[in-house]
Formats: C-alpha cells, sequence, structure tokens
C-alpha cells in the first residue's frame, strides 16, 4: 500500500438509486450507487425495524422475538425520508422505522 492510498477519504456509504416493491408486496428490489443490486423481504425489514417500539432505546434489546414476523408480512407503502433514508408502512400497520441507507444495505447483506 502507498502512502496515497492510505489518505484517500473514507469510503462514501452507498445509497439506493431505485426501490422497487414486487407485485406480491413481500419483498423490495433495490439498486445502490456503487452498481450493486438487492433483493430483501418485507419480513426481514420488520424483523429488524429500528424503532424506539421495537427497540428497548436503554438496553438495544428487541421487545419481539424475530422469529413471531409472520412469513407473509407485506409493506403496503414505501415513503422516502429526505434523501437519507426510507420508510415502510408494513402489513401489521407498523410503520414507526425509519431505514437509513446504510442500515438498509447492512440488513441486504448480512446473511439471514
Ligand atoms: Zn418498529
Amino acid at each position: 500500500m502507498s502512502f496515497w492510498d492510505s489518505i484517500k477519504p473514507a469510503k462514501k456509504s452507498p445509497q439506493g438509486t431505485s426501490v422497487e416493491l414486487e407485485a406480491d408486496q413481500r419483498a423490495l428490489s433495490i439498486t445502490w450507487t456503487d452498481g450493486a443490486q438487492h433483493r430483501v423481504t418485507a419480513r426481514r425489514l420488520r424483523q429488524y425495524c429500528p424503532c424506539a417500539e421495537c427497540v428497548e432505546e436503554w438496553s438495544g434489546k428487541r421487545t419481539y422475538e424475530v422469529e413471531t414476523i409472520p412469513q407473509d408480512m407485506k409493506i403496503i407503502e414505501v415513503v422516502p425520508t429526505g434523501n437519507y433514508a426510507l420508510s415502510f408502512t408494513f402489513g401489521d400497520l407498523h410503520r414507526t422505522g425509519i431505514f437509513n441507507w446504510e442500515y438498509l444495505r447492512e440488513l441486504c447483506e448480512r446473511p439471514a
């Protein structure tokens, strides 16, 4: 590694350029600024919702077992939040989670 490699600016985390909800509403396809493409299920997003209702703020502990989220969880609506995040209305009408791009990418890449 040369000197110049070590002073490159920190890699900017990728953002979604297109987000498509599949016809059955059970999964999203996301295309990223770095060219990657992912498919992530509504169930997985609902399982790992980062909002204060789903994760206890003081302990970071999830308030439910992720396995109890139904297999057929749907996304009813996808709402962009500024240019840094998406929020969703899920089939159980839960809608308080704000998923920033960095977190979405992590969920897409984390093995199930
Ligand atoms: Zn939540």
